[in-house]
């Protein structure tokens, strides 16, 4: 297809995340991807920083998830989860008991990180149903969050910046706490938890659960709080009877330089969400962990089953790379090479810091973030990015990387120049 053909076509007929249909922001024809490089459709090459949003953390046509992939599909693609099992299905869950912190051992498969979203608000409400306080029906978050696009992930986004006021009469009011004050590697101030603590002791009655992003915030704001919160948030939860959920789609799988970002405060949750990385990026499936209790409590009262089944359940195809991808993982060094991008990313964004426009560079694990004073032109400096030969995609006043986790020193170098430049450039 000629490059000029698809452009129009897709200007006219296909719409992009977050896009306006009448004044489309400019898009790239992307030919194929290997290793952590794009190959446009003119030829032009470019070193991936994003990891395509969270998820393709080995790269790109991988030859392990590659085989993963064409020897599933050769057995079977897709078939019912109803009344039927398999092998991909049953492995992946028995890595993700194994490897999800101590206590998570019920896992339900779905098909995109809002649906597994979705799926632990649903187990929180039907948990809380089914032992007999229908009343506690409401959700506690922390500001600043995401969690998805459809309509109960959005009531617990953040207020602001979320879609709340646009869809007001259709979500459900919830409760917001202050985002997380006290820096990932600050001293933990415990008047942090303050509000958060104040709110459930008012509300514990009404409340289900508290769902939020364990110690990175993405979407919401690429913001690093400390683990301490989560330590002290799981104690309010247990002593005011509410659920904890963590939504770890964005953190799982070790971006934050453990495998779960839990595991920086050594927390349990009662549910917890898994997406975006579980396949290596390959494509989509998530999963939503909870303990047995909880799973009991469902199972035991009427109707006596989780009212949830996607048409896609566990899917063998999704299910046997996201094996493949998580054993590639534990079988690297993975820990020893996040540190690593961990420390070049802060050594080379450290550039950054003393730049007129900048307020805040941070750094954790393998993301790197540039925090504006103003927002960007986000077109101009895509752009920019892509004449300099890097995939990089802003957002609001944030500049930001995460590359996969398989970039060599001189790539990383080649994305946090770049990403210096442009904000040089921006501030002309
Ligand atoms: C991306 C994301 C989601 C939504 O996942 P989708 O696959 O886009 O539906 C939910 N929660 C968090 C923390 C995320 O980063």
């Amino acid at each position: 297809m000629a490059v000029n053909d698809l452009l129009s076509f897709d200007r006219e007929h296909i719409w992009h995340p977050y896009t306006s249909m009448s004044e489309p922001l400019p898009v790239y024809p992307v030919e194929s991807a290997s290793g952590v490089r794009f190959i446009l459709m003119d030829g032009t090459v470019l070193i991936d920083g994003m990891s395509s949003w969270w998820a393709a953390i080995h790269g790109y046509n991988h030859p392990v998830l590659n085989d993963a992939l064409q020897k599933q599909a050769e057995k079977m693609s897709h078939v019912m989860f109803g009344g039927l099992t398999h092998e991909p299905a049953v492995e992946l869950g028995r890595l993700l008991v194994e490897l999800t912190p101590a206590g998570l051992e019920k896992v339900f498969f779905s098909d995109s990180g809002s649906v597994g979203v979705e799926v632990a608000l649903k187990m929180a409400l039907q948990y809380q149903h089914a032992r007999g306080c229908p009343e506690k029906h409401r959700l506690l978050t922390v500001r600043g969050g995401y969690h998805g696009d459809t309509f109960h992930t959005m009531s617990v986004c953040d207020p602001v910046t979320g879609m709340h006021t646009l869809f007001a009469n259709s979500l459900p009011a919830q409760l917001f706490a202050p985002r997380p004050h006290c820096r990932f590697d600050d001293c933990w101030q415990d008047n942090d938890i303050a509000e958060m603590a104040r709110l459930l002791a008012k509300h514990g009655d009404e409340l289900a659960a508290v769902i939020l992003e364990p110690v990175v915030q993405g979407a919401g704001g690429m913001w690093f709080y400390h683990p301490q919160y989560l330590d002290r948030l799981r104690s309010l939860c247990d002593q005011h009877d509410v659920l904890l959920i963590f939504d770890e789609i964005a953190t799982g799988f070790g971006r934050t330089g453990k495998l779960f970002a839990a595991e920086h405060a050594g927390v349990t949750p009662d549910i917890c969400c898994l997406g975006k990385a579980l396949t290596g990026g390959y494509m989509t499936l998530a999963a939503t962990l909870t303990t047995t209790k909880i799973a009991r409590v469902i199972s035991e009262t009427a109707p006596g089953l989780f009212m949830h089944g996607p048409t896609f359940m566990a899917s063998p195809l999704p299910c046997a790379v996201a094996t493949a991808s998580i054993n590639l993982l534990l079988q690297s060094d993975w820990q020893k090479n996040i540190q690593r991008i961990e420390q070049q990313l802060r050594q080379e964004l450290e550039l950054a810091r003393d730049l007129p426009q900048v307020v805040d560079v941070r750094v954790l694990g393998a993301i790197g973030v540039v925090e504006m004073k103003e927002s960007v032109d986000m077109a101009a400096l895509q752009c920019f990015f892509v004449e300099r030969g890097v995939w990089i995609r802003p957002f609001g006043r944030l500049v930001y990387l995460m590359p996969p986790y398989i970039i060599d020193p001189e790539d990383l170098t080649f994305l946090t120049s770049a990403l210096i430049d442009a904000i040089k450039e921006e501030t002309h």
